[in-house]
């Protein structure tokens, strides 16, 4: 049997109260605020991560319409504003991500400019490889009377 009820904390959008037909045991089964389930039972608190949904989770999934939307759709359906936060941090880690690698190529470009001036500096003129040739000729020519 499952019975919605409000839901505990602000930390969950939706919660549920699973009644085991078997063992007349009640599990709260609730779902996060991006979506995700969680259940109150020990098989499913002392499983380690990724967990798979446990009986009562995979109970409610399939009886209670769960919407499967984007999260962000719902909740502009709804009309809640998540807070601005975490995309202000994104923003921000993106934004020192990028000046920090335009910091690094001009930094480098300045480096290769510099290596390549103090080597042509450095450099010595190239010796000539045209050979010279000097060429002097004397010729007498006796001329005829
Ligand atoms: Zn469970």
């Amino acid at each position: 049997m499952i019975t919605e009820i409000d839901p505990s904390s602000k930390n969950w959008v939706r919660q549920w109260i699973v009644v085991s037909p078997t063992s007349g045991h009640e599990y709260k089964v609730s779902q996060k605020v991006d979506a995700s389930f969680a259940c109150s039972c020990p098989a499913w608190k002392f499983k380690k991560a990724p967990k798979p949904p446990c009986k009562h989770i995979a109970y409610v999934q399939a009886n209670v319409g769960v919407d499967t939307r984007d999260v962000a759709v719902i909740l502009a359906e709804a009309g809640i504003k998540m807070p601005p936060v975490r995309t202000a941090t994104a923003i921000t880690q993106h934004r020192e991500q990028a000046e920090a690698n335009q910091r690094r190529a001009a930094a480098a470009a300045w480096d290769a400019a510099r290596d390549a001036a103090t080597a042509a500096i450095q450099r010595p003129a190239p010796p000539s490889t045209q050979p010279v040739f000097l060429l002097q000729t004397q010729r007498k020519i006796m001329l005829a009377d």
